[in-house]
């Protein structure tokens, strides 16, 4: 009988064990940028392309989501339970949103075999909210002076 074929090897460099550690329970789904900007402090030498590729081999082995509400990059999420997404549109940070329960969608062809689901929402978090607010009271109060 033949041998099953070993999962590829991660050689653990401690680099790569650095990206590990700070994916780990991280919920602000980071992307390749972000990773890189904050482990570099730590390790002068690491270069972008071994962020890219352990972010690459984890994606491979299902260990790690990638994210694609952010339409310009890449996010990624280690959490591996089905949750949904919210993201803000103005200063682009994501939410986890639990499912409740698996969603069944109107509309579903007969026979249809559903495998999983991420609905995306969109909209402006409470802090950003709360900044536009000001922005327009200042205006507003810019035109009273006139
Ligand atoms: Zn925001
Ligand atoms: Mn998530």
């Amino acid at each position: 009988m033949k041998k099953p074929a070993p999962k590829k090897a991660f050689r653990l460099t401690p680099q790569r064990e650095a990206i590990l550690r700070f994916l780990e329970g991280n919920t602000s789904h980071p992307s390749a940028e972000d990773i890189y900007a904050r482990l570099r402090r730590k390790f002068p030498g690491m270069s972008f392309a071994t962020v890219y590729n352990t972010l690459q081999s984890l994606l491979g082995r299902g260990d790690l989501i990638e994210v694609r509400i952010d339409r310009g990059r890449a996010r990624f999420d280690p959490g591996l339970k089905p949750h949904h997404h919210l993201l803000c549109v103005r200063c682009g940070a994501i939410t986890d949103l639990p499912e409740r329960a698996p969603v069944r969608p109107a509309g579903l062809p007969r026979g249809y075999r559903l495998l999983s689901s991420n609905i995306e929402f969109y909209g402006i978090c409470p802090a950003c909210g709360k900044k536009e607010g000001r922005r327009e009271e200042l205006s507003c109060a810019k035109k009273r002076k006139k």
